[in-house]
């Protein structure tokens, strides 16, 4: 017997307060067993017969979650019809299949199994690592099919029914296939011992509202919990197994305060963001990878405010090439259609390094030789990113935007090395957009104090509060201790602010907030009387800070 009120705390993963009894994920048998046989001729054929099966099966799924999930998420099952095309991973398939005549199921575990931990390894890349469930599920897809065709089992993934109570289902880590087939009306919330936070079945179970805690570990998530009656908190992680009364009454009273907020945010979805008196503003999302896109999208999100293009080159071993990066934007942008993407050049230094870079020990590396700086120190290394940019701004709608702005000189310094750019890619025949905004961060007391001669040398000023407070208020943002010193509403930080604004609109350019004081509701009225233009911010406040706008005069 369990004691009452086991509590486990695991990675918060889709917001939401669910109660039901915990029903583990019945598959059949992930583990094939190895058999030799006589005519590897016949396996390739079966596996070849259950790969186009899973295709077209593939094919159902992407119809079935375009009408529930929208097209940005349906778009998962058209990557795994993709995957189950690519030579790699088919090819390594059939080589085992044919050179150690196994049969094709072991064949197909034992690839799926190989890709999984080549992409579990990619440390730091947060976006391979997401992809590690998607080739699971791929394999998985493929064995249950040949298990079928051979009569070995009935049904795919199953969980228990347990009556008229909602189902918490647990499980190692669930497939982007499997949540999408789970029943809103039976399955109140998803948990998990592995997984990870970029994974398509997080992003999915958010789309579905559906509460989700991940990462609790095997040696947490436990089978003997099964049909044992749990609530799970989305927002914060905790799990309570066999929660006692009081805890089941507080967080019914939270589900139900939860639930009508979240209704009531969903009215804002699809729509653009206006105050009370009709004035627009522009909501726009922070990225960091290619797979932030989709909760960008998820989210949804007007455009991308700041895409932090530093990231790129921290996950990376070595300086990412041109065409590295290129693919990167490329990507970025067709994936935002008309949506504006803004690229902001490489911002590394100070808290961000990667041993590549060979950075000199600084005392005082945040006022030192980082981002804009270094770029302009090193040409060659800015001309690589802005080739790529340039290249890449055929598919979207980009702007360009420059961090760390202290002096009108290293903005011409930067727009004209920009404009050499132009003019190699026109000689070598390569195409750009003619209209790609060239903007800069104003996150250093000086760019505002100057910023009326700045505002005609650009299109747009983006407001880095994070490190206009650090260096206004001389406080370090990575010293924890000073937390209580830091205010981003000292009156020093919001005259830099209403100055920014104003030069802004009388140089006749618009101006945004993309430092986290533009996430926080409470800071959003102010920003918003201040005059600023554009509020760029974590996707998943998006609609809550559209609500909170409408509520402004
Ligand atoms: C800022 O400084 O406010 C900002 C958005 O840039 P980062 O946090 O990447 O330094
Ligand atoms: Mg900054």
């Amino acid at each position: 017997m369990l004691k009452e009120n086991t509590v486990l705390r695991g990675t918060p993963a889709s917001q939401g307060i669910a109660f039901g009894r915990i029903s583990f994920l019945k598959r059949a048998p992930s583990c094939p067993v190895k058999k030799l046989v006589d005519n590897p001729e016949a396996e390739l054929e079966r596996f070849e017969k259950a790969r186009i099966h899973a295709i077209s099966q593939l094919g159902t799924l992407y119809e079935v979650s375009l009408e529930k999930l929208g097209e940005q998420n349906a778009v998962v099952f058209q990557i795994h019809q993709m995957m189950l095309e690519d030579p790699d991973y088919v090819n390594s398939i059939r080589k085992l299949i044919k050179e150690e005549k196994v049969n094709a199921e072991y064949a197909v575990d034992t690839v799926g199994h190989r890709f999984e931990q080549q992409f579990k390894s990619m440390v730091g890349n947060d976006y391979m690592q997401g992809r590690a469930a998607d080739v699971v599920d791929i394999s998985r897809r493929i064995n249950e099919i040949l298990m079928m065709h051979s009569g070995q089992i009935k049904h795919r993934t199953i969980a228990l029914d347990y009556g008229d109570d909602p189902v918490i289902v647990a499980t190692d880590d669930l497939a982007p296939s499997e949540t999408v087939q789970l029943d809103p009306h039976k399955v109140s919330g998803i948990l998990t011992s592995g997984g990870s936070n970029r994974s398509h079945t997080v992003i999915f179970a958010r789309t579905l509202a559906m509460p989700a805690v991940i990462c609790l570990g095997e040696d947490k998530l436990l089978k003997k919990y099964e049909g044992h009656y749990a609530v799970i908190d989305g927002r914060t992680g905790f799990v309570f197994i066999d929660p006692d009364q009081a805890t089941v009454h507080e967080y019914s009273e939270r589900k139900h305060t939860d639930d009508a907020q979240r209704a009531h945010l969903e009215l804002f979805r699809g729509k653009h963001t206006f105050t009370r008196g009709g004035h627009p503003i522009k909501l726009y999302a922070n990225a960091g990878s290619l797979a932030d896109i989709e909760l960008v999208k998820a989210a949804d999100s007007e455009g991308i405010g700041l895409f932090r293009s530093e990231y790129i080159y921290l996950q990376s071993q070595d300086f990412p090439t041109e065409e590295e990066q290129y693919d990167i934007y490329s990507k970025v942008l067709k994936e935002m259609g008309e949506r504006k993407v803004i690229i902001r050049t490489l911002d590394i230094g100070a808290d961000k390094t990667a041993d590549y870079f060979m950075l000199k020990p600084e005392n005082n590396p945040a006022m030192g030789m980082r981002a804009i700086r270094l770029c302009l120190n090193n040409p060659k290394l800015f001309k690589t990113q802005l080739r790529a940019l340039l290249r890449a701004s055929v598919h979207g709608n980009l702007g360009i935007m420059l961090p760390m702005i202290s002096s009108v000189d290293e903005v011409k310094k930067s727009r004209a090395i920009l404009d050499e750019v132009k003019q190699e890619l026109t000689a070598g025949g390569q195409s750009y957009s003619d209209n790609i905004e060239l903007g800069i961060m104003v996150e250093t007391p000086a760019a505002a104090l100057i910023s009326d001669e700045l505002a005609p040398l650009v299109d747009f000023f983006s407001i880095g509060t994070n490190d206009l407070t650090q260096f206004t208020l001389a406080c370090d943002r990575q010293n924890a201790d000073l937390n209580p010193f830091v205010n981003p509403l000292h009156h020093a930080v919001l005259r830099l602010i209403e100055m920014t604004v104003k030069n802004a609109h009388a140089a006749g350019i618009w101006v945004g907030v993309c430092g986290e004081m533009a996430s926080e509701e409470h800071f959003v009225a102010k920003l918003v009387q201040l005059g600023v233009d554009e509020l760029s911010v974590v996707p998943s406040s998006i609609l809550r800070l559209r609500a909170k706008i409408s509520t402004l005069g």
